[in-house]
């Protein structure tokens, strides 16, 4: 199938209805390259009734058959590689060396949910245990929730669409896909490869328009039983709110810290932590922000963490040599260039960067900031990161954690009583440890605390939120 330019939605297993169209633009160029329809209110309709219809299906299907769709699927999106690739960088303005990494790392997660879907299983449960268990044997199976409305941010168009798309089909689930307005055109050529990999008619729907309406209308459904959301933690907030009674998992925001301990590998930390705070132009949920660095190797590191960040080559995405993209709108290029303004006017110093052309920003460390500052205390979400010094580590651990975010936390050092240390203080959903709070790989469980989220992702634990345990008890 080859990609249309007016696009449309994807209800029941045909590309159909919607209202008004809504242009896509190349974020580097500002140029139109597609549009989408925003959905009416009967189009989201239409597409949960042939979620309800087709879950029926979808729970009947049998394992092997479900893996064999994901595989396809996988293969599928490795066949269009180049293209998915190009679709990214155009549409979210990311450099197409990442893009490419975003395009492996969707087929993985593809890979992992055909092979999870053939290991989806329950357990025995020793009911005569309790006295009252007697003469019962009793076992658990994990059964599909049923519809599940997908909700994702603009910055992995694909991937983490993956992330919820592999894993509620691998579990036997429907799904209406809702993608960011900003970037919908990597959905719309998913969502075709699903097709052609067999998907069932109604399995998978894509709905496109604006989250404060579709978004609204789908999570308000009482016939959706799971929301699985990832954007910013304002949104979660409200589809909270809204939601009434059924599963969600949220995949919300951070201001991750790093801490670079005085035995750590300056060299290491200054290359990965510049890759880290700058790829996607700092929109990544686990994007560098605070680093923390013990005062002993403050100036070293720093320097060579100036070093790195004046290294990366900063244009159109589409260039084969650039790191560093545009941010996806203006707008938000001219938030970040304030809350920069603003940081330094109460004394905190510019050490790199702090420029900004139309969309792009280009990659900035500040010194001297404060924990109140907004580059500190607020998801700069933009390729910004302050360096700060600390005295000893329990310091280093309390600041880290003083936040209200709980994603990922990274530790660079060599010392074990520290890891453990860290793992004791630091409450977040993920340590990492000698690499920066941007590592993932798809399989690992991922999701965060606090007002990072509720739930985890990474294909089997996704496939535990996305079903419901049913329990039988035999009587013998
Ligand atoms: P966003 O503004 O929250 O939007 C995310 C999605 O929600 C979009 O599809 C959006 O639709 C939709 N939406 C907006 N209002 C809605 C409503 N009232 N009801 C239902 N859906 C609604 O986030 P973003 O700017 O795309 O992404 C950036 C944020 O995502 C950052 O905070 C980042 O940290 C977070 N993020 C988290 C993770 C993670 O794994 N934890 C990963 C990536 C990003 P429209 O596009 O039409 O507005």
């Amino acid at each position: 199938m080859k990609m249309k330019v007016e696009h449309k939605l994807f209800i029941d297993g045909r590309w159909t209805g919607g209202g008004e169209p809504i242009p896509v633009r190349n974020k580097y160029s500002g140029e139109v390259i597609a549009t989408i329809p925003s959905a009416t209110r009967g189009d989201v309709d239409a597409a949960i009734a042939a979620a309800v219809r087709a879950a029926r299906v979808m729970a009947e299907m049998p394992a092997h058959r479900r893996s064999a769709i994901l595989a396809a699927a996988a293969r599928l999106i490795q066949d269009r590689r180049e293209e998915f690739a190009r679709t990214i960088a155009a549409e979210a303005g990311k450099a197409l060396k990442y893009a490419r990494i975003e395009v492996d790392r969707g087929i993985s997660t593809f890979t992992f949910a055909a092979e999870e879907a053939k290991r989806l299983h329950g357990e025995t449960v020793p009911l005569d245990a309790a006295a009252a268990g007697e003469g019962y044997f009793g076992f658990f199976v994990r059964r599909p929730v049923g519809v599940i409305a997908a909700i994702s941010p603009f910055n992995f168009p694909l991937n983490l669409v993956a992330h919820k798309v592999a894993p509620a089909l691998a579990a036997g689930n429907a799904v209406v896909l809702k993608p960011a307005t900003w970037t919908p055109l990597t959905a719309v050529m998913l969502v075709e490869v699903l097709g052609d990999a067999g998907v069932p008619p109604g399995a998978i729907n894509l709905i496109t328009g604006p989250g404060s309406t579709v978004g609204n209308w789908l999570v308000e459904d009482d016939r959706v039983n799971k929301i699985t959301f990832t954007g910013s933690a304002e949104v979660g907030r409200q589809i909270t709110a809204r939601a009434g009674i059924k599963k969600i998992t949220l995949e919300l925001g951070n201001t991750s810290p790093v801490i670079v301990a005085p035995d750590a590998d300056l060299d290491l930390v200054a290359k990965r932590a510049a890759v880290g705070a700058y790829y996607n132009s700092g929109q990544v949920c686990l994007s560098v922000q605070r680093i923390f660095s013990d005062k002993a190797v403050y100036e070293p590191f720093t320097e060579r963490f100036l070093a790195a960040t004046s290294a990366m080559v900063v244009g159109d995405p589409l260039d084969e040599q650039v790191d560093v993209g545009p941010m996806i709108d203006v707008r938000e290029a001219e938030r970040i260039e304030g809350w920069v303004a603003e940081a330094a006017s109460a004394g905190a110093r510019v050490a790199a960067g702090g420029r900004r052309e139309g969309p792009v920003y280009w990659p900035t460390v500040l010194t001297g900031v404060r924990p109140d500052m907004k580059v500190v205390a607020q998801e700069a979400f933009a390729p910004v990161a302050s360096v700060m010094p600390y005295d000893d580590f329990e310091d280093a651990l309390r600041q880290a954690d003083a936040t209200p975010y709980g994603l990922q936390a990274s530790v660079f050092t060599k010392n074990i009583d520290r890891i453990f240390q860290a793992m004791r203080w630091l409450n977040f959903g993920g340590i990492i440890i000698n690499d920066t709070s941007t590592f993932r790989v798809d399989h690992m469980p991922y999701g965060g605390n606090r007002q990072s989220g509720l739930g985890r992702e990474g294909v089997r634990y996704a496939m535990e939120e996305m079903t419901n345990i049913q329990m039988v008890a035999i009587r013998k």
